[in-house]
């Protein structure tokens, strides 16, 4: 089964307007001239979303947000309904990171409430799941991972529709990474969650993503697993070089 990699940049709670566009503008030329085989995604936070749609104008990089909330619109101060994302010329958004987990205490209930109301307003997600490092060391990470996938991941999820990312919360923003055998351990065991949730055929094609800590010279090793379709990317998805030199390195 042939999935195409996915290059998705979260740039969290980074960035003003100039370093920004700057920013989407570097990554946009990278790419534009590198003509490299995988999709991308850049995830800016939301207040940036308009500027940057402009910048990625004429590329193939698709722009997504970082949360949204289910309801369509209402009495919900700050927050982002799935159709003002799409207004301002999203096709994805990343639900249920594990920063959004924790600092907001969101649920596998909600998240799979944001990814039911994203798909109706024809959004891709990007939905997380990983383990903390307690979990880690108890051994409980397929557990965990399973259980959020079970939990989280909405009955009407397509490979078209949704894209996965596994995010052990103890490699993001460390510098540390599992081995590439452990990411492909957890991977497979998610993709079988996956067929048991939405099918063989529907998880044979959904793409699972890789996220924590990659970079530059750790993208080759992690990037090329067969079950790992790609990679969510956070702090070097703030320079255009590492961005743009991870997804070289995902297609060796
Ligand atoms: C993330 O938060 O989605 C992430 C993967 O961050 P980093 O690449 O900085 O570990």
């Amino acid at each position: 089964m042939v999935r195409k990699k996915l290059i998705a940049g979260n740039w969290k709670m980074n960035c003003l307007t100039a370093e920004g566009t700057e920013l989407a503008k570097a990554v946009a030329a990278q790419v534009k001239a590198e003509k490299l085989a995988c999709d991308f995604l850049v995830c800016p936070p939301f207040t940036l979303l308009g500027a940057i749609k402009k910048c990625l104008r004429g590329t193939k990089i698709a722009l997504g947000a970082q949360d949204v909330h289910f309801a369509d619109k209402g009495a919900h101060t700050g927050d982002i309904s799935p159709l003002m994302l799409t207004d301002l010329g999203c096709s994805y958004v990343i639900i249920g990171h594990s920063e959004r987990r924790v600092d907001h205490f969101e649920s596998n209930e909600l998240i799979k409430q944001k990814a039911v109301a994203a798909h109706k307003a024809g959004l891709k997600t990007v939905i997380c799941i990983g383990e903390t490092g307690a979990e880690r060391d108890a051994g409980k990470t397929i557990k965990v991972c399973q259980d959020e996938i079970f939990g989280s991941v909405p009955e009407d999820a397509s490979a078209q529709n949704t894209v996965i990312a596994y995010e052990p919360i103890w490699a993001i923003g460390t510098g540390k990474t599992p081995t590439a055998a452990d990411v492909e351990d957890v991977h497979a065991a998610v993709r079988a969650a996956l067929a048991k949730k939405l099918g063989k055929a529907t998880a044979n094609k959904m793409r699972i993503l890789y996220g924590g800590s990659v970079k530059p010279n750790n993208a080759a090793e992690l990037l090329n697993l067969p079950d790992v379709d790609g990679a969510l990317i956070g702090g070097a998805s703030l320079k255009a070089d590492d961005f743009v030199a991870i997804a070289r390195n995902a297609l060796k």
